[in-house]
C-alpha cells in the first residue's frame, strides 16, 4: 500500500460500518495527503459512498477513528466538519440564481457582502460560468449545473472536498471534458479532493492515487500506474481493464523467477513472490495484460528467456487502433491479446489456426494467494 505525502489530511483507520446485517465498510484504512486528487473506485454497493458519508460526517462509524487534519472528528457534526460535498445530483437551490446558489454558505456564516461577491465572481470564474450569475438551475445543461454545484462547495474554501460520483448523469463527452475541468480546478485551489466513482477509467485518469474496493473492503491503494501495471488481488486485476489471469503450477526457480507450467510444452516464468515462500507443486495464479502479449507463427523460434504458450485462435475482432485476439491454449485458459494495427494489417489472424503466444515474463504479475486473503478475513 502506497503511503500518501505528509501531511495527512484524511485518515480512515480501520473503519467498519453495518446497516443491520450487511457490512458496508470492512475494517477500511486509508490515507490522504494534503492536496492530494484521491479515489474510491469500485462496483455498486462496495462500500465506498458510506467511506465517504463518514468523511463528511453523514454517517458514523461502528467501528474505528476517522481523522481531519490529524483530529479524531467521530461524533463531531456534519456542519461542523471542514469538508464539503458534491453529488451526483447537484443538490441546487432551484428557486436561487447561480450567484445565491454560491453565495449560499458564505451568506449562512455571515461573510460581509462585498466579500461575498468577491469570493461568488472568484469561484464563477474558476469554473468558467462568469456571465452567468442571474440564471436559475433550471435554464443551465447538466455540465453547468454541475460547475455551479462545484463552486458553491469550493466557496466554503473547505479543506477537503468529496465528490460522490460528480459526472455520472453526464453524456460521456461532456464527462471526459468535466474530467479535465475537475483536475485542473483542483490543480489551480490545491484542496484535497476525495472522489467516488465506479468508472475505471476516469478515476485513472483522474487520480493521483485511488483505493480499489470490493465488499466493503479495501483491495489495493497505489498510483493508478501501479494499480494498472501491477494488480495485486485477482479482483483488482479483474475489475480494471481486461486481464489474463493464468493459473499455473510451480516447477522450480529460475534466479528472480520461478518456473510454473499450465500445459506441457509452456514456458513460463513468474516474478518469485517475496511476501511469501513458495515451492515446487504450490499453485499460482498470475496475471498479465492483453497488449503485453504477441503473437507469432508456432513455428518461429522464441528465446529461451521469454513466455511461451501455444493455443488455437478463436476469435479476432478489429477495432481500429488495435485488433483483439481471443486465443484458446491447450492448457484450457482463454488468453487475449491486442495488437496495435501500427502497420497496414493483411494477416489479422484467422480463428482456427494454431498460434503462439510470446511475452517477456517480467510483466507477469503473481496474485495474493486466495486462501491467504480468506485467512487474513477471518482472523
Ligand atoms: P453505489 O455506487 O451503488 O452508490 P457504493 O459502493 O457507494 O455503491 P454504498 O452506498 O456505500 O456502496 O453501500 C454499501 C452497502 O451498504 C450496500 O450493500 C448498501 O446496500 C448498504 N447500505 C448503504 N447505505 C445503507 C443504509 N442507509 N441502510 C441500509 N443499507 C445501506
Amino acid at each position: 500500500m502506497t503511503e500518501p505525502e505528509e501531511p495527512v489530511e484524511v485518515g480512515l483507520y480501520g473503519v467498519t460500518k453495518r446497516f443491520g446485517d450487511t457490512v458496508a465498510v470492512d475494517d477500511v484504512t486509508i490515507t490522504v495527503g494534503r492536496g492530494e486528487f484521491f479515489s474510491m473506485l469500485g462496483p455498486s454497493g462496495c462500500g465506498k459512498t458510506t467511506s465517504l458519508r463518514m468523511i463528511a460526517g453523514f454517517e458514523e462509524p461502528d467501528r474505528g477513528r476517522v481523522e481531519l487534519t490529524g483530529r479524531d472528528i467521530v461524533g463531531v457534526p456534519p456542519y461542523k466538519r471542514n469538508v464539503n460535498t458534491v453529488f451526483q445530483s447537484y443538490a441546487l437551490f432551484p428557486h436561487l440564481t447561480v450567484a445565491d446558489n454560491v453565495a449560499f454558505g458564505l451568506r449562512r456564516k455571515k461573510v460581509s457582502k462585498s466579500a461575498v461577491r468577491d469570493r461568488v465572481k472568484r469561484y464563477l470564474d474558476l469554473v468558467q460560468l462568469n456571465g452567468y450569475d442571474d440564471r436559475r438551475p433550471s435554464q443551465l445543461s447538466g455540465g453547468q449545473q454541475q460547475r455551479v454545484a462545484l463552486a458553491r462547495a469550493l466557496v466554503n474554501e473547505p479543506a477537503v472536498l468529496l465528490l460522490d460520483e460528480p459526472l455520472g448523469a453526464l453524456d460521456l463527452k461532456l464527462r471526459k471534458q468535466m474530467q479535465l475541468e475537475l483536475m485542473r480546478i483542483q490543480r489551480e485551489v490545491g484542496v484535497t479532493f476525495v472522489y467516488v466513482t465506479h468508472d475505471q477509467e476516469e478515476a485513472l485518469v483522474m487520480s493521483d492515487r485511488l483505493a480499489v474496493m470490493s465488499q466493503g473492503r479495501v483491495e489495493q491503494v497505489g498510483f493508478p500506474e501501479d494499480i494498472y501495471e501491477r494488480p495485486a488481488t485477482r479482483f483488482v486485476a479483474g475489475f480494471i481493464g481486461t486481464s489474463n489471469i493464468i493459473e499455473a503450477a510451480v516447477t522450480g526457480r529460475v534466479g528472480e523467477f520461478l518456473q510454473v507450467e499450465a500445459a506441457p510444452g509452456d514456458r513460463l516464468l513468474v516474478p518469485a513472490p517475496t511476501d511469501r515462500s513458495v515451492s515446487p507443486g504450490d499453485r499460482v495464479s498470475f496475471t498479465v495484460r492483453p497488449e503485453k502479449l504477441r503473437v507469432v507463427a508456432e513455428s518461429d523460434v522464441v528465446a529461451d528467456r521469454l513466455c511461451t504458450v501455444s493455443g488455437t485462435v478463436v476469435d479476432v475482432v478489429y477495432q481500429g487502433v488495435s485488433t483483439q485476439l481471443v486465443i484458446r491454449t491447450d492448457a484450457g485458459t482463454t488468453l487475449v491479446v491486442f495488437r496495435q494495427n501500427s502497420e497496414r494489417v493483411s494477416d489479422a489472424g484467422v480463428p482456427g489456426t494454431r498460434a503462439r503466444i510470446v511475452w517477456d515474463p517480467e510483466l507477469n504479475v503473481v496474485l495474493a494467494n486466495e486462501a491467504d486473503l480468506e485467512k487474513e478475513l477471518t482472523a
